[in-house]
């Protein structure tokens, strides 16, 4: 996907090391996150007394400089980088939130996911795709007459939604995933002894740690001096969100013991199976959807090309919300290089088309170039539903699938032909085991919040084109 049609809040690390900078250490952790969210960064450190608050809008690397990272000491740290969201671009925005139980215990709190209810607060759609879930869920925490760990056994079990959450105090790390698991979250343990726990294993690879586990979906992990004890709060219902698989996470990462970028090569694979061209090369919608253009090339014989070249120096939050813009955007962002398609067959790979703005753009590109054909072939289903999870796919008006066959949706895209990888395929390349498929089928794999407040559990499955 060229041009973050779409975006996900956020991605998240935590650090506990008695003996370690564990602030600067968190943002590496962050800085190996970044795809996960450009809009802001923020880091709180815990000494035996006191936490403190460091952040800022921009990249890990814009906010935290030497003199800030010196000034936060602590054997604990959590950190977050946000995704920007209908929430708003604010620095009210900016993770980890601070908060303090009815107790007197304090804690910092970062979120990756999106909630849909607590206890018998239901939140409308609106309220879920505009933000204000992690104060929500600080609040419910604050209000408890508990110690940290008391509240979050007391609320964790009423919360409704994805959260993959990273909570730090004085005294302790928790680490907690919602029963689907929708979002990633593993916990390693670093060269010298002390733990670690980030929404992605490239996280553990920048900071030379090992990888443990996955934290369970359903799971409250306590990390302190006395070492690393986990507690299901819920039972798990697995259904780790498809889209990680697709294009959210990192090639490089681990999922549930599997890398990323052999499920997008297998994507590739089906994909050339199943929506076989004829054509002279394949390219890929650079970076993301490389892998299974590398797959589709493979599959079907034909020759990989590097036709796209992507200038990575352009951070996501310079694109602008128009048509105009986004189009500006893909040409600012995407160059061609002519000499390997001109006169060419292309079948050109992408991940995903959600708006189709950037798919139109690429597709300009390649025939300016002289592409004498371009047949676009992407890696997942159409996307078609709403996601309630922590994508930023708020509803089916803006999802050019929603209610277009894939032919309208190719005439619109302008190719020779288009096709989908199926929701079977996809599945299949991304392990096999159960999954969200969400937007893609309309079929949820938890209750979903409806214009009328009524929670289902299940809604009409779209036709798969
Ligand atoms: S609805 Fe789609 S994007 Fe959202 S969690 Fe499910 S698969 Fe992921």
């Amino acid at each position: 996907m060229p041009l973050d049609e779409v975006g996900e809040a956020c991605g998240v690390a935590g650090l506990w090391h008695r003996d370690a900078d564990v602030a600067r250490l968190c943002s590496y952790a962050l800085v190996a996150l970044q795809h996960r969210g450009q809009e802001s960064a923020g880091v709180v450190t815990g000494d035996r007394r006191t936490l403190r608050q460091a952040g800022g809008m921009g990249l890990v690397q814009q906010v935290f400089d030497e003199a800030k990272l010196a000034a936060m000491r602590g054997h604990v740290a959590v950190g977050h980088v946000r995704y920007a969201t209908a929430g708003g671009s604010t620095e009210a925005n900016i993770q980890p939130l601070l908060g303090i139980t009815r107790l007197g215990s304090a804690f910092a709190l970062a979120h990756n996911g999106n909630l849909t209810g607590i206890g018998d607060r239901e939140r409308s759609p609106d309220a879920v795709a505009g933000g204000a879930d992690t104060q929500e869920l600080v609040d419910a925490l604050a209000d408890r007459t508990d110690d940290v760990a008391g509240a979050l056994r007391a609320v964790l079990p009423q919360v409704r939604g994805a959260f993959s959450i990273v909570v730090a105090t004085t005294g302790a790390l928790y680490a907690a995933r919602d029963p689907q698991g929708f979002r990633p979250l593993c916990l390693g343990r670093l060269p010298d002894g002390g733990l670690v726990v980030v929404s992605e294993t490239v996280a553990l690879d920048t900071l030379g740690a090992t990888l443990l586990r996955e934290v369970a979906p359903g799971e409250l992990v306590t990390i302190d001096d006395r070492g690393t004890r986990g507690e299901l709060f819920a039972d798990a219902r697995p259904a780790p969100c498809v889209f990680e698989r697709v294009y959210f996470a990192r090639q490089d990462s681990l999922l549930d013991g599997v890398r990323v970028q052999g499920m997008r090569h297998a994507m590739g694979v089906l994909l050339a199976r199943e929506a076989p061209a004829v054509a002279d090369v394949v390219t890929a919608v650079p970076d993301t959807a490389r892998p299974a253009a590398m797959g589709y090339a493979q599959e079907s014989g034909l020759p990989y090309v590097e036709a796209l070249v992507r200038n990575q120096y352009l951070g996501r939050t310079f694109i602008k919300p128009s048509d105009f813009e986004r189009s500006l955007g893909v040409r600012m962002k995407i160059n061609v290089v002519p000499e390997a398609v001109a006169g060419k067959r292309v079948v050109v790979v992408d991940d995903s088309i959600v708006r189709s703005t950037s798919m139109r753009e690429v597709v300009q590109l390649l025939r300016r170039a002289g592409a004498a054909e371009v047949h676009v072939r992407v890696s997942s289903a159409p996307v078609r539903w709403p996601c309630f999870f922590g994508v930023n796919m708020r509803s089916r008006a803006e999802l050019v699938a929603s209610d277009r066959t894939v032919a309208e949706v190719g005439v619109l895209v302008g190719g020779d032909s288009l096709n989908y990888l199926s929701v079977r395929g996809m599945v299949e390349a991304a392990g096999g085991g159960p999954a969200c498929t969400g937007c893609f089928t309309g079929v949820y794999p938890a209750a979903v919040p409806t214009a009328g407040h009524v929670h289902l559990e299940r809604t009409v499955p779209a036709q798969i084109g």
